[in-house]
């Protein structure tokens, strides 16, 4: 967690994504802690800003990679703007919907019928997101699609475990009716998707292969893949974000906002971000309590009957508060950079 504070004390909080380990990508929370006090925070400190989006552009000529400590910074400075100008994180982005679909993911189960009891659970959530991989696929979503019905709205996401020899394998999933089969192949690869995609019915999704507005643009040239995860945290921030989402919406790529097991800070980032318009598919922003006991927000994420999350209209930044006494009950370490 962040806590920024300008000038005339205005608080602002945001949420680093990065993971204890490099699994999903290079960056971890001890490489973020160290790119964002030796390089990033200083960088920011030292000059005055007119508006949050002059930020992303200083942090990517300084600092080459740590995406996810940078978006952690450059969030906050959304937030903090937003607090200052009495003004809905939501509204400040651009975003126009009022609530925002949810869809909810199911790890790789130990067999089908372990699968379609988790994908059953989650019938509030209207989309349902199942981890594949080779030997974990065509039998496990074929199972919760029978159970489920031909209208139940699926995905499949691979996090990079097949190769273009599975081609064949990944042909067979084409019958499923599956809204999308996200990022099948090596994490940074285009071109590969590309000729996948050419074989392949079911829209591909591109997540972690996308990282910067250049290598969006190549997904959109190559025809990569029809679909784009975006993840704030992945790209760098909300300015990358936003530029990503527009260039999208021209070339007519829907998009829709992956999660990284955020708290309640980073939900409230993610919820806004997809209130805007070209988020076409549910997204990763499930409730509180599927995660956590007790969140460190208030008033705690839920969800309506219908699986809908309010974007939050009426409140300056954010919308949800911060509740000091748990981060205070759960904090590790804590750093201090800047003028105290
Ligand atoms: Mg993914």
């Amino acid at each position: 967690m962040l806590e920024l504070a300008d000038g005339d004390r205005t608080i602002a909080w945001s949420e680093c994504v990065a993971a204890e380990k490099p699994n999903y990508s290079p960056e971890t929370i001890d490489t973020a802690r160290h790119a964002l006090r030796s390089w990033l925070i200083p960088a920011v400190l030292e000059r005055a800003f007119e508006h949050p989006s002059d930020v992303h552009r200083l942090l990517d000529a300084r600092v080459r990679g740590h995406p996810m400590a940078k978006a952690a910074l450059e969030m906050g400075c959304w937030e903090l703007h937003a607090r200052i100008r009495g003004e809905p994180l939501a509204h400040l982005l651009g975003g126009t919907r009022d609530r925002v679909e949810v869809g909810i993911s199911l790890g790789i189960e130990g067999s089908p019928e372990k699968l379609v009891e988790k994908a059953r659970r989650a019938r509030d959530e209207g989309c349902r997101k199942i981890k594949i991989e080779p030997g974990s696929d065509y039998r496990f979503v074929t199972a919760v699609r029978d159970d489920l019905g031909p209208d139940a709205p699926l995905m499949a996401d691979a996090n990079s475990a097949y190769t273009l020899d599975d081609t064949a394998r990944l042909e067979r999933l084409d019958e499923l009716g599956l809204l999308m089969i996200e990022q099948p192949l090596d994490h940074r690869d285009l071109l590969r998707h590309a000729r996948l995609q050419e074989r392949l019915a079911t829209p591909l999704c591109l997540d972690e292969s996308v990282d910067c507005v250049d290598r969006a643009e190549d997904m959109i040239a190559l025809k990569s893949g029809r679909i784009l995860n975006i993840k704030a945290g992945r790209v760098g921030g909300f300015t990358a974000s936003l530029a990503i989402h527009d260039r999208c919406r021209e070339a007519g790529v829907p998009v829709w906002c992956g999660g990284m097991l955020e708290s309640g800070v980073g939900r409230a980032y993610n919820v806004a971000l997809a209130s805007l318009d070209n988020f076409r598919i549910p997204g990763d922003l499930s409730p509180s309590r599927r995660y956590w006991e007790r969140d460190i927000v208030e008033p705690q994420w839920t969800m309506s009957s219908d699986g809908l999350v309010r974007v939050p209209r009426r409140k300056p930044g954010m919308g949800v508060t911060v509740d000091r006494d748990r981060v205070e009950d759960l904090m590790v370490w804590r750093d201090r950079v800047g003028a105290s």
